[in-house]
């Protein structure tokens, strides 16, 4: 069989071929396709249809590990110490050195994993038909030959020549730069030479089914398909760099400039005052330099946020980049749809309108028994035998006939399958008719937002009938078109009733063709149509949506709906939801008509935006941006990808979300949820205040080890610290205490206060302040003990020095207490993080180590010294600085009661 593969004629002239040729080339069938066993032969000769991107090695990235500035400097100062004999110092630095792009190493795959156990989440799956069967397979395991079934809102899963379509059209963008979608059919080309973006008998995968359905067999896959071959000249991936990675790595560079900066100027000082001896001096400068950086900041906050990026997983978020988890925490406006998001989506007919009556229909939900459902239609409360009325016969039958929603019994439990605006018409049907429909289908035209309405032509005896469902005000133009004395007021009035009760409604109408019209026309649809009536459709609101919205406005986060049905039924929703304090609708035709300047200065006063296209969505978003808002938007249909890539975090559906929406999203919620939005939103804070806090809490404590020995300098007195005991402190603190932010909890304030404002940066003023009070106060405490009893005699050097370094370690420690929350130090939230107690007690027996180890005394300057000045005196000194900064904490805390809840939000 695979002998007869080898005569496929060259993929450019695929155009040319019938059904019959393709069918022969692929060995494949029209109907049933392959079967599994011969799939299974083909995946193992032609390999997974996936385009590997080229991965950095991880020698590479190991290597990356190197070029930092913070790097440089230590470079530097191992090859200087090498000049000047200190072996044991350049050994240490070279051994941070090497330690140091470890961890970066481990962190930074640790992070790679994360995201692409994520990406394993997201593939898709396509239908194919196998051994006659339509089986779900997913995209990676197609092979050339299959059948595979495509529809509006697939993304095209392998490069395919099309064998049938139906009003079927690709968004092709990625491949030929085109924007609009194209039309595709499977009519052979019968040219030589056809360019790409016209061979309309291909659809080709990384691009989109827009609208319509098809069939195509898989003539490439992986890498031989069109985008493979033009990723394998770009290969490689560019891994995101986040906004706060890029203001860390900014943070990172600023202070190294500024570290060295200074020890410039102390290096002329020094040499200029004389009072150390050159290599004294140049050690000593090197050893401020080696403290004050703060190496472990870009490794630890990358592990926070690939935490978050875990911990939302958990949740059903998934959020496909780092960057996406902290501008979560930012978001000011939910800009949400309605439909299935806000409401259950388990729509029921319960009003019909004609032209001579507003009837009820009673029964809501599936019963037992063999129909199904049960109801009947009322008059003023009164059974009414609706038979009579000729338009509800009409409306009845274009109910069940334009719907591609069935109504099925498994396992003795009725269910609906489809759409459900769809489902609430063929449960109508099967209500007062008591049976499924009959449908003999010549051409269809699917629901589509941007149209809002959708079309079914179908086969009677002698003619052909056409029939249209959609929005009322879309149904209303197309009969007044041709028939001018369609009283559309009348209608409108009656449309009213329903939608003030924030019912969705659906017109009806039809009419007859001749059987020679075998395909719908959207241009000439209008002409002829004859209205029916209209149905009101009940879509009862989600009951945990309002906790949810509740717990979004008092975070300060501001819900907006925006959604293709009626103002007034869009309104009264929103009211039930409890959206806002006063509901303010607006339309898409009136957002059309607005200039941008308009938008822009007038947006932020509604919160309901009904009737909208696609192309208002995107409007919307970027008049929200331009008032400076950070804004998340759900969607799910094709249409949305350009909205959703456009708002800060697009969020999609995993389940009713299609394929390519779910591409051009940030987020992707499993199940549907819009409360899952809410938990997002706190964890994006929580890691945000994780981060915010490992930078309050590195910073003073690595600015502090410089000034011991900057401080030292300037009074011109014997240096309490060696530059190996801070390399020590460092790279130790790196691996232990760093980390214990990793796993503190969210503070309870989380969802109470607003959004973060993005322009500020990270850091506040109090906050700047902290930094430097705190630098100043442990340094002042080290020098001060070890000239206290190192002057008097009492300590040695080197044992003064050896409780310098443990001063250094307790005021961290006892810091630590201070900074992971917000609440004062005695409260019950002392023992939340149990991890922190964990960690510090690494810490000490590596201190122990460090002190009483005679290989760690020669190496690190140190000595056996007694419990008193080695543990005692430093834990005096760490309560000190505990005290202190406790005292400071409550004065914020007092001053944030004071400006009240009110200022706390943007
Ligand atoms: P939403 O944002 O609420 O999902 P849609 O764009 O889906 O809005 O629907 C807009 C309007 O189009 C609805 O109010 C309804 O009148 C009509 N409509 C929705 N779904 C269908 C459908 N499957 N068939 C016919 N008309 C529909
Ligand atoms: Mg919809």
């Amino acid at each position: 069989m695979s002998d007869n593969m080898n005569e496929v004629p060259p993929a450019e002239k695929l155009w040319q071929s019938t059904t019959a040729e393709l069918v022969k080339t692929y060995q494949t069938d029209a109907d049933n396709g392959i079967s599994e066993k011969e799939a299974a032969k083909r995946l193992a000769r032609d390999g997974y249809n996936e385009l590997t991107a080229k991965k950095k090695s991880k020698l590479l990235q190991f290597i990356l590990q190197f070029n930092n500035s913070i790097i440089y400097i230590l470079i530097a100062a191992a090859i200087i110490t090498l000049f000047m004999h200190h072996y044991s110092d350049s050994a240490v630095i070279g051994i941070v050195i090497i330690a140091n792009a470890f961890i970066g190493f481990f962190q930074e795959m640790q992070a790679d994993n994360a995201l692409s156990k994520i990406k394993e989440l997201l593939v898709s799956q396509n239908y194919v038909i196998r051994d006659g069967h339509k089986i779900e397979v997913p995209a990676r395991e197609l092979v050339v030959g299959d059948l595979v079934n495509l529809e509006a809102g697939d993304a095209v899963p392998a490069d395919l020549r099309l064998i049938s379509a139906d009003n079927m059209r690709a968004q092709e963008s990625t491949l030929t730069g085109e924007s609009n979608s194209v039309e595709k059919t499977e009519d052979p080309i019968n040219k030589d030479s056809v360019p790409l973006a016209e061979r309309s008998n291909m659809a080709f995968a990384s691009t989109a089914v827009t609208q319509g359905s098809g069939v195509g067999i898989v003539i490439a896959t992986g890498i031989e398909t069109q985008i493979g071959q033009i990723q394998q000249s770009v290969a490689e991936v560019k891994s995101q760099v986040t906004p706060l990675m890029k203001n860390l790595n900014k943070l990172g560079v600023n202070l190294s400039v500024f570290i060295v900066a200074i020890a410039v100027l102390l290096f002329v000082l020094g040499l200029y005052t004389k009072i150390y001896s050159l290599p004294t001096l140049t050690i000593a400068i090197i050893t401020m330099v080696v403290g004050s950086i703060p190496e472990g900041l870009p490794a630890s906050t990358s592990v926070v946020l690939a935490r978050g990026v875990q911990v939302m997983t958990r949740k059903g978020a998934i959020v496909k980049t780092l960057p996406a988890v902290e501008t979560l925490g930012a978001v000011d406006i939910v800009d949400t749809d309605k439909t299935g998001t806000l409401t259950k989506n388990e729509m029921t007919v319960t009003d019909v309108i004609t032209d001579e009556h507003h009837y009820q229909v009673t029964g809501i939900g599936f019963v037992e028994g063999d129909k199904g459902v049960d109801g009947d239609v009322l008059l003023d409360g009164k059974k009414y035998n609706w038979q009579d009325d000729q338009h509800f016969r009409d409306l009845v039958d274009i109910a069940g006939t334009t719907t591609d929603a069935e109504l099925v019994q498994t396992d003795g439990e009725w269910q609906l399958n489809g759409e459900p605006t769809d489902g609430a018409l063929t449960t109508l049907f099967h209500k007062l008719i008591g049976r499924e429909p009959e449908v003999d289908e010549v051409d269809t035209l699917p629901f589509d937002s941007a149209y809002r309405y959708s079309a079914r032509l179908i086969k009677e005896s002698d003619h052909h009938e056409l029939m249209v469902k959609g929005a009322p005000g879309t149904i209303f133009d197309m009969v007044k078109q041709s028939n001018p004395s369609f009283d559309d007021k009348v209608w409108y009035n009656r449309v009213a009733q329903l939608t003030e009760q924030g019912l969705r409604v659906v017109a009806l109408g039809f009419k007859s063709v001749s059987s020679d019209i075998t395909q719908i026309d959207q241009d000439k649809i209008a002409d002829g149509i004859q209205l029916s009536g209209v149905v009101g459709i009940i879509d009862p609101p989600r009951e945990e949506v309002i906790p949810s919205i509740r717990s979004l406005r008092r975070a300060g986060v501001k819900v907006n709906m925006i959604t293709g049905d009626h103002p007034d039924t869009a309104s009264a929703i929103a009211r039930k939801l409890d959206l806002d304090e006063s509901i303010h609708a607006i339309t898409g035709p009136e957002v059309d008509e607005m200039s941008d300047e308009d938008l822009i200065k007038n947006i932020g006063r509604y919160n309901v935006f009904a009737r909208t296209t696609p192309a208002n969505k995107l409007r919307i978003v970027k008049a929200q941006q331009a008032n400076s808002k950070i804004v998340a938007m759900t969607g799910d249909g094709v249409n949305d990808a350009a909205a959703l890539k456009q708002a800060n975090i697009g969020i999609a559906m995993g389940i009713k979300g299609t394929d390519v929406a779910k591409e051009a999203a940030d987020m992707v919620l499993v199940n549907d949820s819009f409360t899952t939005i809410v938990d997002a939103v706190a964890e994006g804070r929580h890691v945000f205040d994780n981060i915010q806090k490992t930078i309050r809490f590195l910073l003073p404590t690595s600015f502090a080890e410089g000034l011991v020995v900057l401080l030292s300098m300037i009074m011109g007195q014997e240096l309490p610290l060696f530059p190996t005991q801070l390399l020590w402190i460092n790279t130790v603190s790196a691996l232990t205490i760093q980390f214990a932010f990793i796993f503190e909890p969210a503070e309870e304030s989380i969802m109470i206060r607003g959004p973060r404002n993005v322009a500020k940066g990270i850091l506040g003023k109090m906050d700047v302040f902290e930094i430097v009070y705190v630098s100043i106060l442990i340094s002042a405490l080290g020098i001060f003990t070890f000239d206290r009893f190192v002057d008097s005699g009492v300590l040695t050097a080197v044992l003064g020095s050896t409780m310098a370094v443990n001063i250094i370690i307790f005021g961290k420690i006892f810091y630590l207490f201070n900074i992971r929350n917000s609440y004062p130090i005695i409260s019950k939230h002392f023992f939340e993080n149990k991890m922190a107690f964990i960690i510090i007690g690494i810490l000490l027996v590596l201190q122990a180590a460090m002190f009483y180890i005679p290989f760690m005394q020669d190496v690190f300057h140190t000595g056996s010294i007694d419990f008193f000045y080695g543990w005692v005196v430093p834990t005096i000194a760490g309560f000190i600085v505990l005290v202190v900064t406790e005292i400071i904490k409550l004065g914020r805390i007092e001053y944030r009661k004071r400006k009240g809840q009110a200022t706390t939000l943007k």
